[in-house]
């Protein structure tokens, strides 16, 4: 989807309309083209409800557009599969191979894959993982793991999919959080995840869907009168090593597994 898809008009019509400058911009109609310039979220509103935001990001980022063309997209990806030397691949992406099969570390679970581009698991499979692992692994270009953390849109392509980013992944993961105080620190366990100390955030944790693709969940806890806030940040090598719609597919298919997980086991 394009920025254009959605005008600074079509953001107006949904804000409250007050100038109020909660925003720290002068009006409504600045913020409205700072959205569609991408350098606010719809959440930088404060009287902006998240349903009237979900709805924006339904009626103009829908699943459709932007995730259509995924078994082509798989297609695709395995027919580079065919054309990946493996052995060469596997340490710039954190992997290792055996028999001609190539191992990633999900999560804390393995992962492995043959050259056809098919994948079998230790766990049972899960299918989202399949399109991200596969465009992992055959990424033109590699990094090592930064350091440095990046907000989803800082990192390249980020500006247009943050609306639906936002939706579906880090907005779920705020609420399902809110609902299940200890839901994060179980992903710790789980997950083999990290706990860090991070400025303003009651729990931070690092998890590693792929082992070049760090992500760094914060959470702050609702407080008095103040909502809760969740933000997912990305290791900047993340830009190099996978794709931006991977990159979204990834994380939209972790917050869902982490939803089951909770309505589950938790
Ligand atoms: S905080 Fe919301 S209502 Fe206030 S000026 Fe900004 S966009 Fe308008």
């Amino acid at each position: 989807m394009s920025k254009s898809t959605f005008t600074a008009l079509d953001v107006y019509k949904i804000l409250p309309q007050t100038n109020c400058s909660k925003c720290l911009l002068p009006s409504c109609l600045a913020f409205a083209a700072a959205v569609v310039a991408g350098r606010k979220k719809l959440e930088d509103c404060p009287d902006l409800a998240a349903n009237i935001i979900a709805e924006f990001a339904a009626k103009y980022q829908q699943t459709g557009e932007m995730e259509v063309g995924q078994a082509e997209f798989i297609d695709k990806l395995q027919k580079k599969m065919l054309a990946t030397d493996l052995e060469a691949v596997a340490p710039l992406i954190g992997a290792t191979v055996q028999d001609d099969r190539l191992t990633i570390n999900s999560l804390g679970k393995d992962f492995v894959f043959d050259h056809q581009g098919n994948m079998t698991s230790e766990c049972h499979i899960i299918s989202w993982v399949l399109a991200p692992a596969l465009s992992y692994i055959t990424h033109k270009t590699h990094a090592d793991i930064s350091g440095k953390w990046l907000s989803f849109r800082e990192i390249k392509g980020g500006i247009e999919w943050q609306v639906l980013f936002t939706s579906r992944c880090e907005e779920p993961l705020r609420q399902l959080a809110d609902d299940n105080p200890d839901l994060l620190n179980d992903l710790i366990d789980l997950f083999m995840g990290k706990a860090i100390d991070w400025y303003e955030a009651d729990i931070a944790l690092v998890l590693h869907p792929f082992p070049k693709i760090p992500i760094l969940i914060c959470y702050q806890a609702p407080e008095d009168d103040l909502e809760s806030k969740l933000t997912i940040f990305f290791d900047e090598c993340c830009s190099t090593n996978l794709h931006i719609k991977s990159i979204f597919t990834l994380c939209s298919g972790l917050v869902q597994m982490f939803t089951k997980i909770a309505e589950q086991h938790l």
